[in-house]
């Protein structure tokens, strides 16, 4: 029995642009990275329709979320994706903020549908923490233009914090530019059988898919964000050739926990080895009952860490995450 157990990691990196007194600007980025975050899972289905042939909100997102992550990866190089969650489990609020926050990304969108107490409420919402972070607003903006354009639905606009009385925590928290889009309301009939067929959520993550690509395009003029030569090697290359084999020597800070244990577990067990990555175990001086952590790594950089991550996952180790040992 394999106990899994989610631990808190302390907040990381905060860059240093000041060595030896002298400015030195931040190289001119080849890359950039974006988490996708399909909002609740787990034992947190999200917002529900009346019908009951109808997929929760949870499973939509995480649907549409896939869609605009492929469109991504197949039709932009220089973009890394990770998701916060790739199936039906629920990393908490705080999970989705870290991994954002700890991984040099450059751009959080979170995937939600949304819900009313008043039925004919329908249309796209695209929510931000203030309309202070320019980015974040354009992003938004961008979002919505396509969702209107592009899908066809009624664009109920940007919405920061003080239109909606409150914060969102994987808003207020996350330090690049973050937007949450709201892809339709399940309480509106038509609006629910729309988010429901696969036409909709097709529609619905390209136009997700356009409004990232035109901001991005804007916000990097010195990126070239084309097409790869071939989709193909785009997977290969994301699955396999960019990810650094970890090895003992290396001197990154970037783990992959994949787990916890009360009493300590072979590393050379079946459904470690599988893996092919090389699981280290860590006695922990901890009060815990989860004496025992299981890392991967480490890597140099995020990039490589979130392929293997997303490796990690699809074979079983739902729950793991990138951790930061360095400090
Ligand atoms: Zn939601």
């Amino acid at each position: 029995m394999i106990y899994f157990c989610i631990m808190k990691w302390s907040y990381l990196l905060i860059a240093s642009f000041f060595l030896g007194g002298s400015f030195v600007p931040a190289p001119a980025k080849e890359k950039i990275t974006v988490v996708i975050d399909p909002g609740h899972g787990g034992s947190d289905p999200g917002h529900l329709s009346s019908d009951k042939n109808h997929k929760p909100e949870k499973e939509l997102n995480l649907i549409i979320a896939k869609k605009f992550g492929t469109y991504l990866q197949k039709y932009l190089n220089n973009v890394t994706v990770i998701y916060t969650r790739s199936d039906d489990s629920f990393p908490t609020l705080d999970d989705r903020v870290n991994v954002a926050n700890s991984m040099g990304v450059d751009y959080f969108v979170s995937i939600h549908c949304n819900a009313n107490e008043r039925k004919t409420v329908h249309g796209t919402e695209s929510h931000i923490h203030s309309m202070q972070s320019k980015s974040s607003v354009n992003l938004a903006k961008e979002f919505e233009k396509e969702f209107s354009t592009r899908a066809g639905r009624k664009s109920r606009g940007v919405k920061d914090s003080d239109d909606r009385a409150h914060s969102l925590q994987v808003l207020k928290y996350t330090r690049m530019t973050s937007v949450l889009v709201e892809c339709g309301f399940l309480t509106n009939e038509k609006e629910a059988v729309y988010l429901n067929t696969d036409y909709g959520q097709d529609i619905l993550a390209s136009a997700i898919f356009r409004g990232f690509r035109s901001h991005i395009t804007h916000e990097h003029p010195g990126i070239k964000f084309v097409k790869p030569v071939s989709s193909a090697s785009t997977f290969s290359s994301s699955s396999t050739t960019t990810t650094a084999k970890p090895t003992t020597n290396s001197t990154g800070k970037y783990h992959i926990q994949i787990m916890s244990s009360k009493e300590a577990i072979d590393t050379q067990s079946p459904e470690f080895k599988k893996l092919g990555l090389g699981v280290t175990r860590t006695k922990l001086n901890t009060s815990s009952t989860f004496k025992y952590r299981y890392t991967i790594g480490p890597y140099s950089n995020s990039e490589s860490a979130g392929n293997d991550l997303e490796k990690v996952k699809k074979n079983g180790f739902k729950d793991a995450y990138i951790i930061n040992l360095s400090e």
